[in-house]
C-alpha cells in the first residue's frame, strides 16, 4: 500500500486524496492475535505546506479476538487517525527536533502498510473483553457467568492454587 508523492512536485496540486484499503488476515501483538475481518480502510490525504508534506488518515479496522475473561470471540472495530509529517528515509534526522509523528517516504513513494497496522495496534483497547462487564467463566465449574448461573461457593483462592497448595503438603 503505497502512494505516491511525485504528483506533489507540480506547483499546482497542494494534496494526493488517499482511499485504499489494507487486505490482511491477522495481526499479532504480544498474545494476542486479531482476525480481521475486513480489509482495514484508510481514508485521507498528502498534503504539502510551505514546511514540507504532512498526512492525516482516518483508519477503521474491523476484527475478532478472544475474549480475556470468557474466552468467547467477539467483534470489534477500532477507528484512529494516523497524521504526522512525511520525512525522507535516508535523511540523517538524528539531530533534528521533531515532536511529532513521522512517516517516512523512500524516493517518490510513501509505503503506509506499516505505519497503518502500528495505528491500529496503538489504538486496541488494553485488555481483550467481549465487555466492560464481563463475569468471565466460574473458577470451580468453569461456566460462563454472563450466560449462566452456577452454585459453586468460590472464595477468594483460585481452585487451581488450593489444589497445588494441597500437593506441595
Ligand atoms: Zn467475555
Ligand atoms: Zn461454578
Amino acid at each position: 500500500m503505497k502512494v505516491d508523492l511525485s504528483r506533489l512536485l507540480d506547483k499546482n496540486v497542494y494534496k494526493i486524496d488517499v482511499c485504499n484499503e489494507l487486505d490482511t488476515k491477522e495481526l499479532k501483538i504480544g498474545t494476542r492475535t486479531l482476525k480481521i475481518t475486513k480489509p482495514i480502510n484508510v481514508q485521507g490525504n498528502v498534503y504539502k505546506t510551505d514546511e514540507g508534506y504532512y498526512t492525516k488518515f482516518n483508519i477503521i479496522c474491523e476484527y475478532k479476538e478472544n475474549c480475556n475473561r470468557c474466552l468467547k470471540e467477539f467483534t470489534n472495530k477500532v477507528e484512529t487517525i494516523l497524521s504526522g509529517r512525511l520525512i525522507e528515509k535516508s535523511q540523517d534526522i538524528e539531530n533534528q527536533d521533531y515532536d511529532e509523528t513521522l512517516i517516512y517516504f523512500e524516493g517518490d513513494n510513501v509505503y503506509l502498510e506499516e505505519p497503518v497496522i502500528t495505528s491500529v495496534l496503538l489504538a486496541l483497547p488494553m485488555k481483550e473483553l467481549c465487555s466492560e462487564k464481563c463475569k468471565g467463566l466460574c473458577v470451580a465449574c468453569g461456566v460462563n457467568l454472563n450466560t449462566e448461573k452456577c452454585i459453586c461457593e468460590v472464595d477468594d483462592i483460585d481452585p487451581r492454587l488450593a489444589k497445588l497448595k494441597e500437593l506441595l503438603d
